[in-house]
């Protein structure tokens, strides 16, 4: 794809998807954070289930930590992996009280050193909630990715390093949740909606 297309691609995006937001219920950093931990390999709806009842007794590391595993697990045990998840939030919560004020930091390095924290869960927050020019890849940004023509690789890293190089620095860190809305209700991964699909003009994948 030609830089002026990917300009216009991203052009198209924005207008899609003004908000550029996560489906993830959170009102602050420690939410997000705590959202998306449980977000690994569960889906956005699973975690909206549960945060509610979460935030409502621990939304602060602190009350977080005070939380005690059994009732942890009691109150997110319909996400998957819900006891290792339990316990990272436990961890998490202390090393964010010991290490950072009891603050979410604003670093990769910082992030990543957290229990349940790895390179896509940092860059999440730090592109919503730093504002940050990173892209967190899963699948959704994967596939799209690939059918658009801007990463032709397999690996995660290899993708990111694709997409970096190739998207205008003002939009990159919108890049997440725009392919992530648009791989879920209009490039889907078993039929993807090429007929209404307002990327078709950009893309090298569309077929009817
Ligand atoms: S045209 Fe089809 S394959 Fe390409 S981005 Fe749109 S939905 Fe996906």
């Amino acid at each position: 794809m030609t830089s002026a297309m990917i300009t216009a691609m991203c052009e198209t995006l924005h207008a899609l998807y003004p908000e550029a937001a996560t489906e993830l219920t959170y009102t602050t950093p420690f939410e997000l954070l705590v959202a998306t931990v449980l977000s690994a390999q569960a889906t956005d709806k699973q975690v909206n289930r549960v945060t509610p009842a979460l935030f409502a007794m621990a939304n602060t590391p602190e009350t977080c930590y005070q939380l005690s595993y059994d009732t942890l697990c009691s109150i997110i045990r319909s996400v998957n992996y819900y006891k290792t998840k339990a316990k990272h939030l436990q961890q998490l919560s202390y090393q964010l009280i010991e290490h950072h004020h009891a603050q979410v930091p604003n670093t990769r390095e910082a992030l990543e050193a957290l229990p349940g924290v790895g390179r896509k869960t940092a860059n999440i927050v730090l592109s919503l909630v730093f504002q940050q020019p990173v892209i967190a890849v899963d699948t959704h940004v994967q596939r799209v990715a690939k059918r658009l023509g801007l990463s032709t690789s397999i690996a995660q890293r290899n993708i990111e390093n694709d997409l970096l190089n190739c998207i205008p620095s003002t939009y990159i860190r919108y890049v997440n949740t725009w392919f992530v809305l648009h791989g879920r209700y209009v490039c889907k991964a078993r039929v993807p909606l090429c007929h209404s699909c307002s990327l078709s003009f950009a893309c090298s994948f569309k077929h009817s």
